[in-house]
């Protein structure tokens, strides 16, 4: 359990049915809580904050949660019946995630000693009704999640819901860094970093590469010597090009410094700036992407901080994410798949073997052949996402992917690379990604879910298409039209 976030749970109840029935309440929500922690399911603090009753009370946590900066959401529950205008103030001021949970101490009604006393204090089905009603009138974003407490199937979607909330609150924290510009002419990696700060939350801002030359340059040789050791631990010399392998350590160590320096949470290159640089950030980018930051090629931002944003949120789970793009379709038939790559950059948390280091041209940018990380990824069910600005809003594209072995060896591709299969089938996938604009550049995961994304995006107040098995073009047209009115 990370100590670096913690949820709120605030009970509510009322003092009609006296003190020793409020101290059950804080009782049993006690245990609740105490179960949680101890289960693995739910992955971050479940913090109990006591029974609350009183307008000023509940007003004075929820701001008190509004600026605890560990605090990644709170979590209500109704135990008894407990009218809600009271939280009409604090519910409007909450900044927080939101979650109302539903369900009862107790599994089973006790059918033969039940009495109107065990009813008054056991009535979640009714004070969850008066709660949820006051949500849904003061329009307040939240999720809502039934279930019997004891039940992991419950425990299971709190912990998921858990993830959304820590992506929402690191968002707003997210700051990224660009060296250079976007690559020329490419629409997709456009858009408006005031609006994108705004909704997201997102600091973007440039640094001159010269800059980041300079840094380079100055690269101290025992700090060389230990990232030569990180490299040597890490993955196997398939180049006896050890100067190229060098420049690349020299690159990582300085974006490492610059990052450091600046707090930055992913940063974004575009090899048609390269300026003093000798190589394009292969083997670099791909390291330090696999320790958390996020890494968006050709200037791309909106992809390097939603790389940032899904590596947080996916803390503790083991499968990986990488910044990827579709590159080239297999339209054999019955076997048809997309092959994802990138020019150089993909991370190694998603390889299947440990990965080879070797050097190629790149073919492109003019400058010298990189050092870069080559391996096949992961299979298995994975989501690819992205997030596209419209025009004063944003829009994130979740689709479902069946990630699988390519048939083939493929020995003169000098690059690292996946293959999926997009759901419901190739061209009603391709048709719907392209139909909602989705970028080539994307984050893959094979450890979020599109449910996590969702609740993401919802919390965040932009618009999440998910392509999966069932999508329809028809019904997805109905879906973004929809969407055009709601989200303009
Ligand atoms: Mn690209």
């Amino acid at each position: 359990m990370s100590n670096k976030y913690e949820f709120w749970f605030v009970v509510g109840s009322q003092h009609l049915y006296g003190p020793k029935v409020l101290k059950e309440v804080a009782n049993h929500s006690k245990i609740m809580a105490d179960e949680f922690n101890k289960s693995l399911s739910i992955p971050y603090h479940f913090y109990f904050k006591g029974v609350v009753t009183s307008t000023e009370e509940i007003t004075s946590l929820l701001l008190k949660a509004n600026n605890t900066s560990n605090c990644a959401g709170v979590i209500t529950w109704m135990h008894t019946f407990s009218p809600s205008k009271m939280w009409i103030r604090g519910l409007d001021l909450l900044t927080k995630p939101y979650l109302h949970i539903t369900t009862q101490f107790n599994r089973k009604i006790p059918y033969d000693s039940i009495d109107m006393n065990f009813m008054n204090t056991n009535q979640s089905a009714h004070g969850d009704r008066e709660h949820g009603f006051l949500s849904a009138r003061l329009r307040k974003k939240r999720k809502i999640i039934s279930g019997y407490w004891e039940d992991d199937s419950m425990r299971l979607r709190i912990g998921d819901w858990m993830r959304s909330a820590i992506g929402a609150v690191f968002s707003k924290q997210v700051k990224v860094m660009r060296l250079g510009d976007n690559m020329r002419y490419v629409a997709v990696t456009e858009g408006d970093k005031i609006q994108a700060e705004k909704d997201l939350g997102w600091s973007v801002n440039s640094y001159g590469v010269g800059g980041f030359a300079n840094v380079v340059k100055k690269v101290s040789i025992d700090k060389l010597e230990s990232k030569m050791e990180e490299y040597k631990e890490k993955y196997l010399f398939d180049t006896t090009n050890i100067k190229s392998i060098e420049y690349q350590a020299k690159l990582e160590i300085a974006l490492e410094e610059m990052i450091n320096e600046g707090g930055f949470h992913a940063y974004t290159n575009s090899f048609e700036d390269l300026y003093e640089l000798e190589q394009l950030p292969g083997l670099a980018s791909q390291n330090i992407m696999s320790k958390g930051y996020g890494f968006g090629a050709e200037g791309d931002w909106k992809t390097a901080a939603l790389e940032a944003i899904m590596g947080e949120m996916s803390k503790g789970l083991k499968k990986g994410l990488s910044f990827i793009e579709d590159y080239t379709y297999h339209f054999e038939k019955d076997n048809e798949a997309i092959l994802g790559a990138h020019m150089l950059e993909v991370s190694p948390a998603i390889a299947v073997d440990k990965p080879k280091i070797q050097v190629h041209d790149l073919g492109i940018g003019g400058k010298n052949a990189p050092a870069r990380l080559v391996f096949k990824a992961k299979t298995g069910s994975a989501i690819l996402v992205t997030i596209i600005d419209m025009g004063g809003r944003f829009r994130m594209i979740v689709h479902d992917v069946m990630a699988i072995e390519p048939k083939h060896d493929m020995p003169n591709l000098p690059v690292a690379c996946a293959m999926w299969k997009p759901m419901p089938d190739i061209n009603t996938g391709n048709e719907a990604w392209i139909r909602c604009g989705g970028t080539h550049h994307s984050v893959i995961s094979y450890d979020l879910t599109a449910q996590h994304m969702k609740d993401f995006a919802e919390i965040m107040g932009i618009e999440c298409i998910h392509i999966n098995k069932q999508t329809t073009i028809d019904e997805l047209k109905r879906i973004l039209a929809i969407g055009d009115l709601i989200y303009k």
